[in-house]
């Protein structure tokens, strides 16, 4: 027998927002955590850096109030 052991579905503890941002340098639009105050991003691909406009923190509060942290969007079927 091995000793491989099951492992369940893991359901999400929390959430962040992902915000796409258009590399000013090659186009790719980089997938960055919601930046809440003025910072730099760099890009995956031409790993160049660009600073970003913030996302207002507030919103992004509001979105994991109403998504419960994370929790209200699981699939029905694993609830
Ligand atoms: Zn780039």
């Amino acid at each position: 027998m091995s000793e491989k052991k099951f492992v369940s579905p893991v359901k999400p503890v929390g959430m962040e927002l992902v915000i796409l941002y258009p590399c000013p340098y090659c186009g790719r639009n980089v997938p960055l955590l919601a930046p809440v105050e003025p910072s730099m991003g760099s890009c995956d691909m031409c790993k160049k850096q660009f600073p970003l406009v913030p996302i207002d923190n507030t919103t992004v509060q509001y979105i994991k109030l109403i998504l419960h942290n994370g929790q209200a969007p699981i699939d029905p079927g694993y609830a």
